[in-house]
């Protein structure tokens, strides 16, 4: 069936094609204007001969220029390859390659260390999205202005429901980061879903503080909003000051965010501040603390907020807490219409509810992604029998609530960001001082985890731990090295010599 994502542009464009899509600052772009942009983008991206399929990495910050390029990608039937502005070369050149990526978008204030990164794939055109009055750009590279030179056609390709519209890199269960490929279709059905389910409005302003080269932002900030004609407020970068002054100046009604931004909203002194237009807050991607959500709502009254669960792989939500009313805190809701779940044990087979039936949280519907690209085994793997195997541990109560207890999976999630302890380790390997490395997340109050590197060294190292912090930090993004290193003689392993990291987050936590 031919569908393409880009035409959830199109009905709040010809409703009300003057209205705010966005803001940043002093910035405005509507309906109109962003339907416009994008068309030229898309021109001018198949001007430059990329043909359907082709994927366009996008390393940019919220700013407007990402919605103009992700619109401009699924109107040219190309295919999105969203990256975090704070990778390293190394990360970005592995991103690049693994993906097949022909031109990357990236940021000023990233140009040079995504120019060093593409220096090492070959044949990818970058374009640099300059700050306002600015022009300073790597050589080598082009000007993101380029791009709105084109003549908007006014076209949408004319993709399948089931063609990749989203390439998004996560390492899912184990291992390096993969391409989770979601489709059209999968993005379509969950913004369109999720956003139901909480009655989103076209008077909703939704604040953007999520980045929206995650699948929570994308899908249930950017998608949601644009799919029921509603208005978001980007702010690149979270802290507790722009984002209060962007609540109070757009008068906000939705506010998305992970754990920890609640919990410095929490912490923060907000006498005579005014947060009343707030009516929900979406939390997900870690558990979030019942403490926090009620002192959250004792500071900020007449906001509810509700608690939803899923994962790149499943283009956002796969479970939700509809409302005040259904909600149960602690837990993460039920799934959402067109998706099932199940706790499955170590065979596969499903557990009966109850708090002691403890397993693997499984999904299949309209959310589950196609595969992970170029790569069949790991697809199968996670696909097992028709059901996405999440690495999740939890339950389900007998009103069918699921409740999170454990990962089973290596992945560590410091401040809402993913860290795949492989990658970390990775790079310990690569010191000479280095025998073995387990890369573990400890407990932290703030956020969440902390990483932590346990390492046994070779008999006559040298090295300090802040050394091999310092050796970390140099090829990691800034939210992924180590901030502690434990050396100890030799890391506890199983009978295969799997190292155990369970029992050394036993001691750490
Ligand atoms: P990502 O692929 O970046 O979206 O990360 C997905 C992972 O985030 C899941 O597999 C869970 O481990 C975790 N996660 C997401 N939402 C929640 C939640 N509400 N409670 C606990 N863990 C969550």
């Amino acid at each position: 069936m031919s569908f393409n994502l880009a035409t959830i542009l199109r009905e709040p464009r010809r409703a009300h094609p003057d209205k705010p899509l966005c803001h940043l600052g002093e910035l405005t772009f509507s309906y109109a204007q962003v339907d416009e942009i994008s068309g030229r983008v898309a021109a001018a991206l198949l001007g430059s001969g990329l043909r359907r399929g082709d994927k366009v990495a996008v390393q940019l910050p919220n700013v407007p220029q990402f919605l103009f390029t992700y619109f401009a990608i699924l109107k040219a039937g190309l295919v999105m390859v969203p990256l975090n502005p704070l990778l390293r070369a190394g990360e970005i050149a592995y991103h690049l390659a693994d993906s097949e990526t022909r031109v990357l978008v990236t940021f000023e204030l990233f140009a040079d260390e995504a120019v060093r990164g593409a220096a090492g794939v070959e044949g990818v055109r970058t374009y640099v999205v300059n700050l306002p009055g600015s022009d300073r750009r790597p050589d080598g590279t082009r000007s993101y202005d380029e791009l709105y030179a084109a003549q908007d056609t006014g076209e949408i390709a004319p993709t399948e429901a089931d063609d990749t519209a989203v390439l998004l890199y996560t390492s899912g269960t184990t291992g390096r980061p993969k391409g989770a490929e979601l489709t059209h279709f999968n993005l379509y059905m969950n913004c369109t879903v999720g956003g139901e389910l909480f009655g989103f409005r076209d008077d909703d302003i939704g604040l953007a503080v999520l980045p929206l080269f995650h699948v929570f932002g994308l899908s249930s900030v950017l998608n949601v909003a644009v799919r029921y004609g509603g208005t978001i407020v980007l702010v690149p970068r979270f802290e507790v000051e722009p984002v209060v002054a962007a609540i109070e100046r757009h008068r906000c009604t939705i506010f998305s965010g992970v754990p920890t931004m609640y919990f410095a909203l929490v912490q923060a002194d907000l006498t005579g501040r005014d947060l009343g237009s707030l009516r929900v807050g979406v939390s997900g991607g870690a558990a979030i603390p019942g403490e926090v959500i009620r002192a959250f709502e004792e500071k900020v009254p007449g906001v509810v907020i509700l608690e939803g669960y899923g994962l790149s792989e499943t283009a956002s939500t796969t479970t939700f807490n509809i409302s005040a009313e259904q909600r149960k805190v602690l837990s993460v809701g039920k799934p959402i219409w067109g998706v099932q779940t199940r706790v499955v044990d170590e065979a596969d087979r499903p557990l009966p509810a109850g708090p002691d039936q403890v397993g693997e949280i499984v999904v299949r519907g309209h959310n589950v992604m196609k595969g992970y690209y170029r790569n069949p085994e790991a697809t199968a793997e996670a696909l097992r029998g028709g059901w996405f195997h999440t690495g999740d541990l939890g339950y389900a109560d007998d009103d069918g609530y699921l409740f999170i207890v454990d990962r089973k999976k290596d992945m560590i999630i410091r401040g809402g960001f993913n860290v795949y302890p492989r990658e970390v380790e990775e790079v310990l390997y690569a010191h000479p001082a280095v025998v073995e490395a387990a890369v573990i997340g400890r407990p932290d109050a703030k956020l969440g985890e902390e990483v932590v590197a346990v390492l046994s060294l070779t008999p006559d190292a040298q090295v300090t731990g802040e050394e091999l912090v310092a050796w970390c930090r140099e090829r990691l993004a800034a939210y992924k090295y180590p901030r502690q290193v434990r050396v100890v003689a030799e890391l506890p392993k199983g009978p295969t010599g799997k190292l155990l990291k369970r029992e050394l987050k036993k001691e750490l936590g």
